[in-house]
């Protein structure tokens, strides 16, 4: 058993699929796309970059994704959509809207389980509204004492979170799928933190991880976290 009082959850792609969502919406799309004779690689490759430029300016979240799926679209056609493809989109990001999710398997036991012996947070970011009818839709927030969302997850967050809520940094963990938001930070605010991979996880939460860093657990499920906490 590790040492721990306070387990800090990232929600998203953690504790219920999320960018998987998003995948299948986006694979809709390049079918679309290709009908009308844009390759997949050059799809891509535009909607990366108009992606990484929207969510610099605009954050995250649905309506941000649907926008980077216009501004893709006008890119490749070199003109704004006509109405019925505006409609084709809006009918795209459809089950997006809804905010319905479901948590991982395992998860309800294990939240179960650790909130007995643990202070449990969860921190998850994105829009307010959207992270909130998540929650919600998971039926999964009794199992926490606090519950925040957040614009950004970065070290400032991290250390504003060890100081509001009295914790010490060398007794809480950070659990989270995101090497860039959720290990990372944590690590550099002084937090341990517990890497669970997830294959869908967004292009833009990938970065590099210390192999050698002995304060990150790598666990490959949520349920694992009952055999270390
Ligand atoms: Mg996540």
């Amino acid at each position: 058993m590790t040492s721990a009082s306070t387990l800090i959850f990232d929600a998203d792609d953690t504790l219920w699929e999320n960018n998987l969502r998003f995948n299948q919406t986006f694979s809709a799309f390049l079918e679309w796309s290709k009908e009308a004779g844009h390759p997949e690689q050059q799809v891509r490759e535009i909607f990366a970059e108009v992606e990484r430029r929207n969510t610099q300016v605009h954050g995250y979240g649905t309506a941000v994704f649907t926008r980077s799926l216009q501004d893709t679209f006008a890119d490749l056609q070199r003109r704004s959509p006509t109405p019925t493809e505006v409609s084709r989109l809006d009918a795209l990001v459809a089950n997006l809207v809804s905010n319905t999710v479901q948590p991982l398997p395992g998860v309800i036991f294990t939240l179960q389980e650790l909130s007995s012996r643990h202070e449990m947070i969860l921190l998850t970011k994105g829009l307010h509204a959207e992270q909130k009818a998540k929650i919600e839709s998971s039926g999964l927030a009794g199992y926490f004492e606090t519950i925040m969302i957040v614009a950004e997850k970065d070290v400032k967050t991290y250390s504003a979170l060890l100081v509001q809520h009295w914790l010490d940094a060398s007794k809480t963990w950070m659990i989270g799928n995101s090497p860039k938001s959720d290990i990372n930070p944590a690590r550099a605010a002084g937090l341990n933190a517990v890497y669970i991979p997830n294959p869908h996880t967004w292009a833009l939460e990938h970065d590099v991880l210390d192999p050698t860093d002995d304060n990150v657990l790598c666990l490959g499920s949520l349920t694992e976290l009952l055999a270390h906490f």
